[in-house]
């Protein structure tokens, strides 16, 4: 088959690419290098089975030209980290909202099957308490320019669900949890890389609040195997799926680790 990765250059996106190659697919990448890199993915340039398309996710004939040209899509380009996301709020509201829409009315049009990476940030600000699959959602401070980014996804996943309700489309969101491995980058406010930089550099680690806060971290292949398995089931067109790990670590002991490793 022939894959649409969108932010295909970025890092879960060319992990993405590596794995559907290794499956013996063809892959058009869709990315404008904002965050993304050639780097990431020049391995796979060079035998033929990937092209390259440097565009954005907003630009309609682009998209068109590649959606007609796939079977299907992974739709994983954003604007994503904190810092870039508080730095370039408007920026962040196009290419994740905007890019979503495009993205999706496109391939709805073209009868393309759709998967789309929304975040556990959707979720909101709980109040310490675990939360169930019906909570409410409890999106923080509104005036916040980090929750544009959350409210972005929610969007996007409600399109996705509508597309699917209202057309027939074939669409899968799943809801991705703090991914890490190689080739992503601690430049945006991903703790885990900043963690590893500075602690190669012998800085200190810069642990925010008193560190007890948990996250629950997933090695990207591990997330890969997701996210194709959703890609290619048909049970799974119209819902939504947690894509983590289940083991919380608190963000003062993952620094410790990365310390002492
Ligand atoms: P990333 O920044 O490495 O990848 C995003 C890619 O999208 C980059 O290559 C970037 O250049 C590209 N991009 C941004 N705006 C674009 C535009 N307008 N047009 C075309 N390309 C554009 O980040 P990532 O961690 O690989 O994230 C991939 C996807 O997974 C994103 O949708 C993100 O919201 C989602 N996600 C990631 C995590 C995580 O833990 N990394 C968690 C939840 C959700």
């Amino acid at each position: 088959m022939r894959f649409l990765v969108t932010g295909g250059a970025g890092f879960i996106g060319s992990h993405v690419a590596d794995a559907l190659v290794g499956g013996d697919h063809e892959v058009v990448i869709l990315d404008d290098l904002s965050t993304g890199s050639r780097e990431n993915i020049e391995h796979l340039l060079q035998d033929g089975q990937v092209e390259l398309v440097v565009g954005s996710v907003l630009e309609e004939d682009l998209v068109e030209e590649c959606m007609r040209s796939v079977d299907a899509c992974f739709h994983l380009a954003a604007v994503v980290g904190v810092r870039l996301v508080i730095e370039q709020t408007l920026d962040s509201i196009r290419s994740n909202a905007l890019g979503a829409d495009t993205v999706f009315t496109l391939a709805a049009r073209h009868g393309k099957r759709l998967l789309f990476a929304s975040s556990s940030e959707v979720y909101g600000q709980g109040d310490g308490r675990p939360l169930t699959e019906g909570a409410h959602r409890a999106v923080g401070y509104r005036m916040h320019a980090r929750w544009a980014y959350a409210s972005s996804k929610m969007y996007g996943e409600a399109l996705a669900q509508s597309c699917v309700r209202e057309l027939g489309s074939e669409m899968v969101v799943a809801r991705l949890f703090n991914v890490v491995g190689p080739r992503q980058t601690g430049t945006y406010g991903m703790v885990l890389p900043r963690f590893v930089s500075q602690a190669l550099a012998g800085a200190d680690l810069t642990v925010y609040g008193d560190g007890r806060q948990s996250r629950c971290f997933l090695h990207v292949d591990d997330a890969v195997q997701a996210l194709l398995a959703l890609g290619g089931a048909n049970r799974a067109i119209g819902n939504v799926y947690n894509v983590g790990s289940p083991d919380p670590v608190r963000i003062v002991d993952l620094a410790r680790l990365v310390i002492e490793r």
